[in-house]
């Protein structure tokens, strides 16, 4: 389900179930001549969809507009940069509000640059910030120094960054660090055919298109979609370990029923 189309009813029963918020990030910037300037965010928000459609779990919009640091191109391709610290605090202040709605995991889907990349970093650091200011002001001085949490108590598993590519997925062979190479190209043919113009990868496109080990050219709806359900089952297996609240058996409803 998507967060901006939830009704306060369906809210409360993912709230209150412990469903996983799943959130992605990404960026606008050049992908070559044949690919869209949105795609590190159109494939985070893929995933989380295709993950969606599998198990209890809300997808919130993506943080758009992370930082590039014009690492590719400058503006006059279409690439856009902001402040990473304005960044972080924007999501800062994003991730906080999650966490006063009461989604117990929030789990942030990150492609762009991978995870020690300036706008994985800038989550990451918000993550940690939201965690130890939000459990301070709800439990306060020496939360965690009075005595040892309750092994119940996950509090610093609530808000998680995860890349697109999980260990178990790049052990299948998906390549996390391309940029508008075969890997890339793959994924977003399968996914949205309309945003790829193979035709126009032509000998004038840049290196990172066409290098030996990720040949742009030679992306097809077939590996991509290889790619994406080795994708999908890494982040389903993973969120399957996350400690949500069990639903009662029809038997327990009934005996709590009889009191
Ligand atoms: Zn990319």
């Amino acid at each position: 389900m998507r967060l901006q189309h939830l009704l306060p009813h369906q809210l409360r029963t993912a709230v209150g179930e412990g469903w996983p918020l799943l959130v992605p990030t990404g960026c606008i910037e050049y992908h070559g001549p044949h690919m869209a300037l949105g795609l590190d965010t159109i494939l985070v928000e893929e995933l989380l969809e295709r993950v969606a459609r599998r198990t209890e779990c809300v997808v919130a919009p993506p943080f758009w507009y992370g930082p590039t640091g014009y690492a590719v191109t400058g503006p006059d391709r279409g690439t856009l940069d902001v402040s990473t610290e304005r960044f972080g605090r924007h999501v800062k202040d994003v991730l906080s509000s999650f966490w006063d709605v009461g989604f117990k995991w929030i789990v942030v889907g990150v492609h762009h640059q991978q995870m020690d990349g300036p706008e994985s970093l800038a989550i990451r650091q918000a993550a940690a910030e939201v965690t130890f200011e939000k459990t301070h002001a709800e439990r306060g001085h020496a939360w965690w120094g009075k005595a040892p949490l309750s092994p119940a108590d996950f509090v610093f598993e609530r808000i998680q960054v995860w890349p697109s590519v999980l260990p178990e997925a790049a052990d299948q062979g998906v390549v996390m660090a391309d940029h508008a190479g075969f890997y890339e190209t793959s994924l977003l043919m399968a996914a949205r055919p309309e945003l790829v113009e193979l035709e126009r990868l032509d000998m004038h496109a840049p290196w990172y298109c066409t290098s030996a080990d990720s040949k742009a050219r030679e992306a097809s709806v077939e590996a991509g979609e290889r790619m994406w359900q080795a994708m999908v089952d890494a982040w389903l297996r993973k969120l399957s370990t996350l400690h949500r609240p069990k639903r009662p058996t029809p038997e327990q409803v009934t005996i709590t029923g009889l009191f």
